[in-house]
């Protein structure tokens, strides 16, 4: 069977996140989608410098640009026509009609930037962020529960309500609170759509085959 995994391209607009940012980032990117995608390939989009970007405008030009699956990283607010002004602000968001998916860290960024240990914050929340939208392009639904996963953090996919906690707040409950795996119930999807960590199922099946009981005939099993 072959083994069908994905590259994804990073896009950079905006120089605030530095490339071994966004290097750490694709790593990260790579592990919790292990087995879906192998390699990242980083950017930089020059771009006006401007302070907000109509959302589903910029994915239209990455897609045109990189196509496949790409990740936009914009230092701009991302805008979307949404009357609701907790709504027409947004985090990060996919196209449904292609492969790329962006993030703003404008509103993921502490008050000020004033070390080390700020500028870490920021890129734990992009990750945090960049994980969700990454999730939404292979078809990963938002939980509105808190989903935990395994490693005792909230799933990736865990949205909550932002009427609930306003931007700040938001961000320290629900993104800060999201580890880098995904819940069993988005892991089966993913296995079951994408082949993720096929692998191991392989191994599973292979497992089963070699030992049939003698006294059935094999039958065959669709896979
Ligand atoms: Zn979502
Ligand atoms: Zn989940």
């Amino acid at each position: 069977m072959a083994k069908k995994t994905s590259k994804i391209n990073i896009v950079r607009l905006g120089n605030f996140i530095s490339f071994s940012s966004l290097k750490e980032i694709g790593n990260k990117i790579l592990e919790s989608f292990s087995g879906m995608i192998d390699e990242f390939r980083l950017s930089h989009h020059e771009a006006p410098a401007i302070d907000r970007i109509d959302a589903y405008l910029l994915t239209m030009i990455l897609n045109e640009e990189y196509g496949g699956h790409t990740l936009g990283i914009t230092a701009a607010d991302l805008k979307t026509d949404d009357e609701d002004e907790f709504y027409n602000s947004i985090f990060g968001g996919k196209n449904p009609r292609n492969d790329t998916a962006v993030v703003s860290i404008k509103k993921l960024s502490p008050e000020s930037i004033d070390s080390e240990i700020d500028y870490n914050v920021l890129i734990a929340r992009t990750l945090k962020v960049s994980l969700h939208e990454v999730g939404h392009n292979f078809g990963l639904t938002d939980h509105a529960s808190y989903k935990v996963a395994s490693d005792g953090a909230l799933c990736p996919m865990s949205k909550g309500e932002i009427n609930k906690f306003g931007y700040r707040g938001y961000v320290r409950a629900i993104i800060d609170g999201r580890g880098q795996t995904f819940c069993e119930e988005c892991t089966n999807f993913l296995s079951k759509a994408h082949g993720y960590k096929r692998q191991l199922m392989s191994l599973v099946k292979d497992g089963l085959e070699s030992t049939p009981n003698p006294l059935k005939p094999l039958r065959q099993v669709p896979v």
